[in-house]
């Protein structure tokens, strides 16, 4: 009879030590006050396609650059030295995840221009994947799968840095893990990096406005489309950036899942930019070489985005 108090008292102490201790339920996505856009100047007539090719060619030198491997570690190492001699500032972002090959470490580059305060955003993010698709069966490099982004962003930081007011309202992103570590892209399995980038994202006290995917975009006979749920207010300034930058831009059918997915689900406009992969015959094969990297693509794309932002009202 003397135990009854004391169960009831562990049992109150129970209860009581839940309700201060239990996890907290995670931050509503994308609740950070969002930040106000201010179109940047025009910059496209600096971004030059033998300097975005120049990178593709250097990043792929590297090999095949799957997940947690050595060649992706040399090739983090090669962006950070570029980046930093334009005047930007780069942040490994780690962590690891269980997927259907085990536990992978993976790493995601964030780069600012000047100094950064990684708790608060800016009003652009600019983003595409470093990862090669591990394809052991030949000697995947991925050129234009994962290259050309990789490439058109290192030059999109060279192009900013020139302009450091413009340059500082802009993050550019490396995604890592975007490619499925077994067989297709699911919602499980592939997009790793940007889906921890969108979750430490909506955990900044500030938002950006716009966010910018870019993936394919190598390719001269395949150009980039648009993803058609990108916002309306984007439209009109994008398809006249591609018209300026001397093609016609069209959106894509459907839904295609690739790293823009986790940033709007996080509420960020985001406008995805992709070749239209399932035409390219090399795509997921060995022949995704140089060979099928066209400088004038390049340049096209890197003109767009930077027309675009040019061009763009705030929402
Ligand atoms: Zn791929």
């Amino acid at each position: 009879m003397k135990r009854a108090p004391i169960v009831l008292l562990l049992l109150v102490l129970t209860v009581a030590a839940w309700f201060f201790l239990k996890p907290k339920p995670p931050e509503p996505i994308g609740t950070g006050a969002r930040l106000t856009f201010t179109a940047l100047p025009d910059l496209a007539e600096k971004f030059s396609g033998d300097h975005a090719y120049a990178q593709v060619k250097a990043i792929t030198a590297f090999g095949p650059r799957p997940p947690a491997s050595e060649n992706y570690g040399k090739v983090m190492a090669y962006l950070e030295a570029e980046f930093a001699k334009s005047g930007w500032t780069t942040a490994r972002q780690t962590f690891t995840r269980v997927t259907p090959r085990g536990p992978v470490n993976f790493c995601n580059l964030l780069a600012r221009h000047g100094t950064a305060d990684w708790t608060k955003s800016l009003p652009v993010v600019i983003g595409g994947h470093i990862d090669s698709k591990d394809l052991p069966a030949f000697h995947f490099i991925g050129a234009n799968d994962g290259g050309s982004s990789t490439g058109v962003i290192v030059e999109l930081a060279r192009v900013l840095a020139t302009d450091p007011q413009a340059a500082g309202q802009v993050e550019l992103v490396l995604f890592d893990g975007e490619e499925a570590l077994l067989g297709s892209l699911t919602h499980a399995d592939g997009l790793y990096g940007s889906k921890y980038y969108a979750l430490e994202l909506s955990k900044r006290s500030t938002w950006p406005a716009i966010g910018i995917v870019l993936d394919l975009v190598g390719d001269k006979k395949y150009p980039i489309q648009s993803n058609p749920d990108a916002p309306a207010h984007f439209s009109d300034a994008v398809k006249s950036a591609a018209k300026d930058s001397g093609f016609d831009l069209t959106s894509y059918p459907g839904q295609i899942l690739d790293d823009h997915i986790p940033l709007q689900g996080t509420k960020l406009p985001t406008l995805h930019l992709i070749g239209d992969f399932t035409q390219m015959p090399y795509w997921h094969q060995a022949g995704d070489t140089l060979e099928v990297i066209d400088p004038a693509a390049l340049e096209q794309t890197g003109r767009t985005v930077l027309r675009f932002l040019a061009r763009v009202k705030g929402s």
